[in-house]
């Protein structure tokens, strides 16, 4: 029974096996252009319903970081996606990025990362899993996994069976996995921060500001990610290859002045 349905899967698997920019293998079943377009929709729907910020110190301040992240792009992943910021009025420290380049930054964010730098490391964290095709591998686990559990009842697998299969995804890929992207996210957002002229250091300030803002209650954002002492971690032995990306960019003009004038 479970050698039928590991074949149907692994036959599944097979023909849309990719590999992320860190060279991790990847299962992803929808298009680009699929992905682009839901993600698209979906910021259109949170613009639609939630606030968004007037206030022009931050919105200018919000774009000037995501403007220097996204020249750091190659020219294939500025051309291919149609990147936009929107500001949103919420007090949660919080940000994401969609499939198809939509940015979106919650001002809350801007008292936990308190200059210019800090706010590139999470808006380059979040452009991060969005060139590693996290959404696309997220929704491609979660249809796999109901497409098992399909045909595990209908191959007339037992209850018990079913539940087995049901909490071994759970457990075996759900959960290591996203702690997986977290951290691919994360190296490629300070490789990314640093190649935009950033100072990468900054990085590892704004886990210790999220970690204090935490308390018993941490942000939305810290919930879904790994521990800030790992985090912290691997960020310092990431911090000599990022500094030379910094210098190099330095050296060839790259050196962001985004100020925040708080009102
Ligand atoms: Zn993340």
């Amino acid at each position: 029974m479970f050698q039928k349905i590991c074949l149907l899967l692994l036959a599944l698997v097979c023909v849309t096996c990719t590999t992320s920019p860190l060279d991790r293998r990847q299962v992803v079943l929808y298009s680009d252009q699929d992905m682009a377009r839901q993600g698209e929709q979906a910021y259109r729907e949170m613009q639609a319903q939630l606030p968004i910020s007037s206030n022009q110190n931050e919105i200018s301040f919000v774009q000037c970081v995501a403007d220097h992240v996204v020249a750091a792009l190659s020219e294939q992943q500025r051309a291919n996606l149609n990147w936009e910021v929107t500001v949103f009025d919420q007090d949660q420290a919080n940000a994401f990025a969609l499939p198809g380049g939509k940015i979106g930054v919650y001002n809350g964010l801007l008292d936990v990362a308190v200059n210019q730098h800090q706010l590139a490391a999470v808006m380059a964290h979040e452009v991060g899993h969005v060139l590693a095709n996290h959404s696309n591998e997220r929704a491609s686990q979660s249809t796999l996994r109901n497409v098992g559990i399909a045909a595990a009842r209908i191959l007339g697998a037992s209850d018990t069976a079913v539940e087995v299969l049901d909490q071994g995804t759970q457990l075996g890929i759900f959960l290591p996995f996203n702690r997986t992207q977290e951290s691919e996210a994360d190296v490629i957002g300070v490789m990314m921060m640093a190649e935009a002229g950033f100072d990468p250091e900054q990085s590892i300030l704004l886990w210790e500001n999220m970690n204090e803002v935490g308390g018993a209650r941490p942000p939305e954002f810290l919930s879904t990610h790994p521990s800030p002492e790992s985090r912290i971690a691997e960020l310092q032995r990431m911090m000599p290859s990022a500094n030379n990306l910094m210098q190099a960019a330095r050296a060839q003009g790259r050196n962001p002045d985004c100020v925040f004038t708080r009102q």
